[in-house]
């Protein structure tokens, strides 16, 4: 099988202080969250950023100084940027922060949705135009799949140009709103990406450890992190991100499946050397 890549989504855009009082939210807090979680075996960093009072946000200078200090501390981690930063940013908005700071990656929302009390809107004029933005500016794009209608759109905008092969699809699971987090439906996804895709997967809340295993076995890749689920087990709370990647170190250990550095990473991902 395939070595395991780890990706960190540390904060998200829907996690909140009340949620769990660990939380980074602030550029310092995001990079040393992100060097912890490194560390330990993550080799990719999906980026959120909040605004001074922890509110979502696209704004691009959060974006610059977060990813800035990532890069100081961490010049080698894999930058994958949200292009959704929560609900209801405008499509012009959500582009800038890629084309100025050009990620290795970004996440690409293959559909719109409900998206618990809102909904999530993602045009498919949107859609044409982020991957575009990312084929000129050399940005992979993980293709977010929330539903299985979401993986037919992906196949229509790659024959249409619009995304290019091999996909990196990641199966977002148990997001109201979306597909619910079981293993049938994340066969169900895996079964529908064209031949030669790479994913990963993740499943929120109560469903995490089930996609986790999944995953691990499935030889698809893993994504934890305070974005998709506050707790460590049952009602014990993370105190950092770098706790779920040493829980999936010690499921790949159990599983024999080596984890991937950053250059492995980079190879299975179909990335090129690391950008200066
Ligand atoms: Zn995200």
């Amino acid at each position: 099988m395939e070595k395991l890549i780890i990706t960190v989504a540390c904060t998200g855009a829907m996690t909140t202080k009340e949620n769990t009082p660990y939380l980074p939210t602030q550029p310092e807090e995001i990079a040393e969250e992100v060097r912890m979680a490194y560390e330990c075996g993550a080799t990719v960093a999906h980026v959120h950023v909040r605004t001074v009072d922890d509110k979502a946000t696209m704004a691009l200078d959060r974006f610059e100084e977060t990813v800035g200090l990532i890069r100081e501390r961490v010049p080698d981690i894999i930058i994958n940027m949200t292009s959704s930063g929560g609900l209801g940013f405008g499509d012009e908005e959500r582009i800038l922060p890629h084309t100025v700071l050009k990620p290795d990656m970004g996440t690409f929302d293959a559909g719109s949705m409900n998206f618990y009390k809102g909904v999530f809107l993602n045009s498919p004029i949107f859609l044409e135009k982020l991957g575009k933005a990312y084929i000129e500016n050399g940005i992979k794009p993980e293709v977010e799949v929330f539903d299985a209608g979401m993986v037919w759109n992906a196949k229509r905008l790659l024959k249409d140009g619009f995304l290019q092969a091999p996909i990196h699809f990641q199966c977002c699971m148990h997001v109201h709103g979306g597909m619910e987090g079981t293993p049938r439906n994340l066969v169900h996804l895996v079964d529908s990406f064209p031949e030669g895709s790479t994913w990963s997967a993740f499943g929120c809340g109560p469903t995490a450890d089930v996609i986790m295993a999944m995953a691990m076995t499935m030889g698809g890749h893993i994504r934890v992190g305070m974005e998709d689920n506050v707790y460590l087990s049952k009602g014990v709370l993370a105190e950092h991100n770098y706790q779920f990647v040493e829980k999936v170190v010690k499921l790949a250990d159990i599983f024999k499946r080596p984890v991937a550095n950053v250059d492995e990473a980079r190879q299975i991902l179909s990335l090129p050397p690391k950008k200066k």
